[in-house]
């Protein structure tokens, strides 16, 4: 017998589109659950069978480095002295903290890339089991991913955000909420630009409608400058927002906090 739900079913009943969708995510994810390969997405070991249908085994992960103490309270980026953060001081008001879980090199990186381009959904679900004990998670906030302008959710098919807002929510019990932040402008991509042009290309990108005086965590995959996460938290705080902080998977380290 076919193991999964119908997901045309909820369609053809006339449901919303999006259970509809969620429904077919499910299925896609038990789908690639059924075709699992037998060994560690990141380094190609078997997975031992205490681990269960783990994508990435814990070898990988152990690997994984956490962000150091201490780091600036602001943006979370590690420093060795108490001098004004570079990183942060350029960002807009209303983002009041991120924390990263670890760093943006070899499997960590790996993992983000297999997620956001080969879809393999259920690497959020590790990511989020490292990020679930970063600061901003407090009981009674409300998670928001960050959104993809429609063009790349159409070229690409998914958030790679969504999905890890999703695994966080599932582990830490959180609400996770895709209705209140939108994408208004397409940005081209910001891997070449400088931080400050980053912050010129990202700014006025999101818009939200009104929002009540809650506090809110953007989720996203990795952190590079907070342009984009800063962009998003302004928009949300012109909203109405109470406060607005974020957490990221993994942060590229570009040893800016480190020079300050
Ligand atoms: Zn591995
Ligand atoms: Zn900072």
């Amino acid at each position: 017998m076919w193991p999964f739900a119908d997901p045309f079913a909820t369609l053809r009943a006339g449901s919303s589109l999006r259970s509809g969708l969620r429904l077919l995510t499910a299925t896609m994810c038990g789908v690639e659950r059924w075709l699992l390969p037998p060994a560690c997405l990141l380094c190609g070991e078997p997975v031992p069978h205490r681990e269960g249908d783990a994508l990435i085994c814990s070898l990988c992960r152990v690997r994984w480095r956490p962000i150091p103490d201490p780091m600036c309270k602001r943006c979370g980026q590690p420093r060795l002295q108490e001098l004004e953060c570079r990183l942060c001081q350029a960002w807009p008001a209303g983002l009041a903290r991120v924390r990263s879980a670890v760093w943006l090199e070899g499997s960590s990186r790996d993992a983000v890339h297999r997620l956001k381009y080969e879809g393999w959904s259920r690497i959020a679900e590790t990511m989020a089991l490292a990020m679930r004990g970063l600061e901003p998670l407090t009981p009674g906030v409300s998670l928001i991913p960050i959104p993809l302008g429609a063009g790349r959710l159409r070229a690409r098919g998914y958030n790679q955000s969504e999905y890890i807002a999703a695994a966080l929510g599932r582990c830490t019990g959180l609400s996770v909420r895709t209705d209140l932040l939108r994408r208004v402008r397409e940005t081209p991509t910001q891997t070449a630009l400088t931080p400050e042009a980053r912050h010129a290309n990202v700014a006025g990108a999101f818009g939200a409608g009104a929002i009540g005086r809650d506090h809110f965590v953007l989720v996203d995959d990795v952190f590079t400058t907070g342009a984009t996460l800063a962009a998003a938290a302004a928009a949300l705080k012109e909203a109405g927002a109470a406060r607005v902080e974020a957490v990221t998977f993994a942060r590229a380290n570009h040893d800016l906090g480190a020079r300050s």
